[in-house]
């Protein structure tokens, strides 16, 4: 079956529930047991499997995970209370005290937060690699490297890496590759196609799709779930029924959004190349673009989410401002992958200490991340128009 049909009908079983088109909203924490017998053997099973106790899993959630890994692959996909949890419970299922962790630089901020706090006090060293480093990874790979992290292509500087070549060096070396999936989303990446073990799924984005909720998902290779299976049964994690209910009506159009995100991206950014403000766009899916060739070998699609570095003499934040408070159809906010477009300003020069930013291939300026909504694009691009033209009239 094609992704599309999987996004309709995963997960979905009608006829269990009277015919109703979707999954019941179950709110649980007891499950009654009819058999002292049944009581006894529900001790048995792993949880996540099936009804045992609200925390781990009703058949309302158990539907979204089956949808999503219909699209993503894997052999389970558990649900998570946020993008953030969906990327920390890996790292606590497969590393412990004296263990190695390879992060890229471009890491999602956050993440590298929980690496520097929480891993490093439990006694796990990070090592914080270059991107762009392919199987160059190997000298990095040390015998106690236990993990190693990707992310394609970062969601500030939108490095693209080379996931094949690093699984094969992280594989050889024993260690578990885990990738953060979710700017291509599950329908435009299939990581288990290329190496990765575990894969981590801001489900708050694309898959939700409406900026109205916030949750993660995890999906396993059969190998990597076991030791995830323990970590997510014993962290109390879990997502709410009633958020798992609008995340499922997100995905059921994710592939009905998806290539109008990804069409609309590409014309904003083509036309952000045409304006002299503008000194450069990071833009994967553009034929320009330093990743480009790793993207058309390895991504099915394309996100509507990318960077744009704005000419050095546009750096002042009072014409910054100028431009960016008074947008009308660009909001100005953190997360993205919600229908309506988001614009800000994000500096990775501060948090990055493998890699030297702007790369040398990269304009020096201010960089702005952006993220294409659903809205006409004629209307985003006189938006940004009327914006850029501000920041000029204002520097
Ligand atoms: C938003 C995001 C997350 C975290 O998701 P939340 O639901 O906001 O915690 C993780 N990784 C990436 C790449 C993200 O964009």
């Amino acid at each position: 079956m094609k992704d599309a049909t999987k996004a309709t009908h995963a997960g979905r079983a009608p006829h269990d529930f009277g015919g109703v088109v979707n999954p019941p909203v179950m709110h649980a924490s007891t499950i009654l047991f009819p058999t002292l017998e049944g009581l006894r053997e529900s001790r048995k099973i792993r949880s996540g499997d099936a009804h045992t106790y609200g925390v781990h899993g009703t058949e309302t959630t158990f539907a979204l995970e089956t949808a999503i890994g219909a699209l993503e692959g894997g052999y389970r996909t558990r649900l998570q209370c946020s993008g953030l949890a969906a990327c920390t419970l890996p790292l606590l299922a497969y590393l412990g005290t004296g263990d190695h962790l390879l992060m890229p630089d471009s890491v999602y901020g956050p993440v590298r937060a929980f690496c520097n706090g929480m891993l490093r006090r439990m006694g796990v060293e990070t090592t914080y690699y270059d991107p762009l480093i392919g199987a160059g990874i190997r000298e990095h790979m040390r015998p106690n490297t236990k993990a190693v992290w990707v992310e394609s292509p970062g969601s500030w500087t939108f490095e693209v890496q080379d996931i094949p070549a690093i699984a094969d060096v992280a594989h050889a070396g024993g260690a578990t590759v885990i990738m953060d999936n979710t700017w291509a989303s599950p329908l435009y990446f299939k990581p288990f196609e290329h190496g990765v073990d575990v894969s981590c799924q801001a489900v708050t984005k694309y898959i939700s799709g409406h900026s109205d909720l916030v949750m993660g998902s995890v999906s396993c290779t059969e190998d990597a779930y076991p030791a995830f299976q323990k970590a997510q049964e014993q962290s109390g994690i879990c997502p709410s029924p009633d958020d798992v209910f609008l995340a499922m009506r997100g995905i059921r159009t994710i592939h009905a959004r998806l290539p109008h995100h990804w069409a609309s991206g590409l014309r904003v950014a083509e036309w952000l190349m045409g304006r002299d403000e503008v000194a450069q766009v990071l833009h994967p899916a553009m034929e320009h673009d330093r990743g480009h060739a790793l993207w058309k070998r390895d991504f099915l699609g394309s996100s509507s989410l990318f960077g744009f570095v704005l000419k050095p003499q546009y750096r002042s934040e009072a014409a910054l401002a100028a431009m960016m408070d008074k947008m009308r159809l660009h909001g100005m906010g953190f997360s993205w992958g919600g229908f309506e477009s988001l614009l800000i300003p994000v500096d990775p020069p501060n948090i990055r200490t493998a890699t030297k930013w702007p790369r040398e291939d990269v304009a020096d300026g201010q960089l702005m991340r952006i993220h294409v909504g659903l809205e006409a694009v004629e209307d985003l691009i006189e938006d940004l128009g009327d914006g850029l033209d501000r920041l000029r009239a204002a520097s």
